[in-house]
């Protein structure tokens, strides 16, 4: 059974729901060590067998950021800075991830995060990883 997490930037203007049957000690954390995530000390998750949805409160807020190969939307909040998670749509589908950092309440127990390192791949390793691993997505925002 799954559980739901909801998360959201700080003004309150963007936020998601995250639904995922893992326990949180399951949870894959990762610290993506591109120099974007770095700077918002970002502590990311996904559950491929589980539901992600984004809600745009106020679409004015919303800042869709793409950097690299250019693959993916980071979502960040234009008010207040937040960055909530990211968006990729492929022909496969739409995937996300959340910043577990925005997440209210606070995960206590979040298992420690995982360093890791993509920038070697190519885009079509990219986009199948995150077909691989990412939460399907209801709908892109
Ligand atoms: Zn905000």
């Amino acid at each position: 059974m799954r559980r739901s997490f909801r998360g959201s930037c700080h003004c309150g203007a963007l936020g998601f729901s995250f639904q995922t049957a893992l326990a949180v000690s399951q949870w894959s954390v990762r610290a993506c060590q591109c120099g974007f995530c770095r700077a918002h000390g970002a502590r990311t998750t996904s559950d491929r067998t589980g539901r992600l949805a984004f809600c745009v409160g106020e679409a004015e807020a919303l800042q869709r950021y793409r950097f690299g190969l250019k693959t993916a939307d980071f979502l960040v909040c234009r008010r207040c800075g937040v960055y909530i998670g990211a968006q990729i749509a492929t022909p496969h589908g739409a995937f996300g991830i959340v910043n577990t950092l925005a997440m209210l309440p606070l995960i206590e127990e979040l298992p420690p995060a995982t360093p890791v390192d993509y920038g070697s791949e190519s885009v079509s390793e990219r986009t199948e990883r995150r077909e691989l691993r990412w939460t399907p997505l209801d709908e892109v925002v």
